[in-house]
């Protein structure tokens, strides 16, 4: 088989065979297909779509291009949640010491900064020491003692969506169905579990902004979950603006410790008890809704999911005195309001794009991430705003990003004279197979 010709094939639209694809999988880990051909089957994959038999190829032989975790010794349901992908998403770094005492085991893999959006993997690793790159023995120990861990893919672990992401995400090759189905799949299905949360994000900083795109995906997934027996939630939420008030890798692990410490964001909240609770309801531990979301709520309040996090920190390597000393001086700059009203709209998806240029993301696959960038937001939709009122802060190592990222997120927060302001939900909807 030649992979220039299955190149051409699928550039021409016509559908690749299951073996076609394994076999490109395979040469992604063996060296026979290069980053420059793997960029032109993504393009040509988000231009013709994959279809349901593509979508589960790929799937599959992704998840096949590393080793499979084997947790059956595990007492406790093993369960996971991956979000679709937003800006200011820092749940996962809440939910998982939430689940730590909820009686759930969570072996997470997830994923760096893709597009616009920010990556879970960056922003633990923002934290000085932090390993995220586990091996198995570690994965499995850590499960045993935390009933937790969280780590990125490896050379080991889903190695194929390590270099498709990474191509991905510099090649502007992300907005596909069948591809962001195969990514998030393919690394769950590594992982053992008895059942998996989506949290399946839509609205102008989603990659799916419409619903019926949203629904799409949701179906997709389900369609690869079906295939397998797995039990899955999908619970779909807003991205019309981001997730609390911290964009960045350094800056959403602030918000998560002043979260976990108990002054935490209403959206932040709600958003995490509904995926904790789903997590939970997934486990088949316990049927009552109310009583999971008054058990979850606790560990949240009581501080019990605070020094949760901080021993997973520490299990995991980190510390986070080194790291508060190492972003204390990092330069800033404000943004003022130029009017007085209030914020109508905010434009996610270049809030996400300001981010990057900020040096909080990738913009080719050789930059090195600045942790300490991003953007500090100080206003949400309908709150008020006035003349010369700060209502975003920049976090920048080198200041002269500074210029050119201000001139953007000026235009992406919008702000009306009057008050009738729409206001998003945030949870839109639940889905389960
Ligand atoms: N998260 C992933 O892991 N992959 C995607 O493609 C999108 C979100």
């Amino acid at each position: 088989m030649l992979i220039s010709e299955l190149l051409k094939k699928k550039r021409e639209g016509y559908n690749l065979t299951a073996e076609e694809i394994r076999y490109f999988i395979r040469g992604l880990i063996n060296n026979y297909v290069s980053d420059i051909q793997a960029a032109a089957f993504l393009t040509s994959a988000c231009i013709h779509g994959l279809n349901r038999d593509e979508t589960a190829a790929m799937t599959f032989a992704m998840r096949d291009s590393g080793m499979k975790f084997d947790f059956s010794d595990i007492k406790l349901p093993k369960i996971d949640k991956h979000s679709t992908g937003g800006v200011g998403d820092k749940i996962s770094l809440l939910l998982v010491p939430i689940c730590m005492s909820a009686g759930i085991a969570v072996p997470m893999i997830s994923g760096r900064g893709l597009g616009h959006t920010g990556g879970t993997v960056d922003k633990l690793e923002s934290i000085d020491g932090f390993n995220m790159q586990l091996d198995y023995d570690e994965c499995r120990k850590l499960l045993l003692q935390n009933n937790a861990f969280m780590t990125s893919q490896t050379p080991q672990i889903a190695p194929a969506d390590g270099i498709l992401y990474h191509i991905r995400d510099v090649t502007g090759n992300v907005e596909s169905v069948g591809l962001i189905t195969a990514s998030i799949m393919s690394k769950k299905l590594v992982e053992d579990l008895d059942g998996l949360v989506i949290d399946m994000k839509t609205g102008n900083g989603a990659f799916m902004q419409d619903i019926d795109e949203a629904k799409q995906l949701a179906e997709s997934m389900l369609a690869v979950a079906s295939d397998i027996g797995l039990k899955m939630r999908i619970i779909f939420s807003s991205m019309e603006q981001p997730l609390g008030y911290a964009i960045g890798n350094w800056l959403e692990i602030e918000e998560t410790i002043e979260s976990l410490k108990g002054n935490i964001p209403p959206d932040i909240e709600e958003l995490t008890l509904k995926l904790a609770d789903s997590m939970v309801l997934a486990s088949g531990i316990n049927d009552n809704v109310d009583d999971i979301h008054t058990k979850n709520k606790e560990i949240l309040k009581s501080g019990q999911a605070y020094k949760n996090f901080l021993k997973m920190v520490e299990s995991q390597g980190g510390n986070l005195e080194i790291s508060r000393n190492n972003f204390l001086n990092t330069p800033t700059f404000e943004i003022k309001s130029d009017v007085d009203g209030y914020v109508s709209q905010v434009d996610t998806i270049n809030v996400g794009i300001v981010g990057i240029m900020l040096g909080a993301g990738r913009q080719n696959v050789y930059d090195k991430i600045d942790y300490a960038a991003g953007i500090e937001l100080r206003k949400k939709i309908g709150d008020k705003v006035s003349k010369d009122e700060t209502i975003a802060v920049l976090y920048a190592s080198d200041s002269t990003k500074f210029a050119d990222a201000a001139e953007l997120l000026k235009f992406c927060i919008v702000i009306k004279e009057n008050d009738e302001i729409l206001i998003p939900k945030l949870i839109i909807d639940d889905w389960y197979n």
